[in-house]
């Protein structure tokens, strides 16, 4: 089956909105478009379907957050602690939803489509989600909604429950999921990230692999694949939610790991050639990724595992 990519141009941060910096807290503001135009030049949507988003408004967060954390998106001061941009505590909250929350209420939107979409059995790639440090009680680390924990929600109360694995790549821990899914025997979640950054302290996910700093492609390939092993000896996947950071790659500034770009080609094709072998669909997410470069290696990465589905 062809792939689904979805996308909003709302996905975009501060759309429309004069004078704001190109990068806001290290995140390429026009990433989800910027991705979207490098899968249109490589001929990408010759073979797929785009998709929009499903509808999600700030109510419809009480099914997995607590009400402190639904109440914090209509402060200014908490969304700017939330994503560590203090500057915007002094704009109003509608100007402050528009640059930050919306965005990323549409790209929970687009997560719980992709999810629809492989619980049908088709791959899914959103050009944006992954806010995985998004608790129940708390938003934080540029996250401000579980959006994971929202589409498995939704899928649920569509009267569907399989075994689905969080796969977590991102430089950093997927600490919101380990905390939203602890104890459900149905979701995995799965966390390869660098010890020594955030989050502080990390939360149990169900396998964690902290890696040392500055590691290189052939260590981190030699860890991702140990790291497979482990999972598929204690969990069998339905469906795969690739939480898939670009923030490992050399130049990102917020960590030291040093994955050059064909590293981080082939982290996503071991990722599409597992979900292959164990019959299981794939949505990918872009979550971080905090350089200029962010958004050209995220898309190489989503055309490497269309490329493995095609093959
Ligand atoms: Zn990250």
């Amino acid at each position: 089956m062809s792939p689904v990519i979805i996308f909003d141009p709302r996905y975009n941060y501060g759309r429309g909105v004069p004078g704001l910096p190109k990068q806001i807290h290290g995140f390429v503001r026009q990433k989800p478009s910027l991705i979207r135009d490098a899968l249109l030049a490589a001929g990408a949507f010759r073979d797929a379907e785009l998709m929009g988003p499903q509808f999600v408004k700030v109510d419809d967060l009480s099914a997995v957050h607590t009400p402190a954390a639904v109440a914090a998106l209509s402060s200014s001061s908490a969304v700017a602690r939330a994503v560590e941009l203090p500057p915007l505590k002094w704009l109003p909250i509608a100007l402050v939803r528009h640059i930050v929350v919306t965005p990323q209420l549409k790209g929970t939107g687009g997560t719980c489509a992709a999810l629809a979409s492989a619980a049908e059995g088709r791959w899914a790639f959103n050009l944006s989600g992954g806010y995985h440090h998004a608790r129940p009680d708390l938003s934080h680390g540029f996250c401000l909604v579980a959006d994971v924990a929202l589409a498995i929600h939704r899928l649920r109360a569509g009267g569907k429950r399989p075994n689905i694995l969080v796969l977590d790549l991102d430089l950093h821990q997927g600490d919101g999921n380990a905390a939203v899914f602890r104890g459900d025997q149905t979701v995995f979640t799965a966390s390869m990230h660098e010890e020594a950054v955030f989050p502080f302290p990390k939360l149990e996910s169900d396998l964690d692999v902290g890696l040392a700093s500055h590691m290189e492609d052939a260590e981190y390939l030699d860890h991702l694949d140990a790291f497979l092993s482990d999972i598929t000896e204690r969990f069998q996947a339905q469906i795969i939610i690739y939480v898939a950071g670009s923030d490992p790659f050399v130049d990102d500034p917020l960590g030291s790991l040093r994955i050059s770009r064909e590293g981080m080609r082939e982290r996503d094709r071991r990722i599409a050639r597992y979900a292959r072998q164990h019959g299981a669909a794939l949505v990918a997410l872009t979550a971080g990724g905090y350089s200029e470069s962010s958004p050209a290696v995220t898309a190489d990465g989503y055309l490497e595992m269309m490329g493995v589905l095609g093959s």
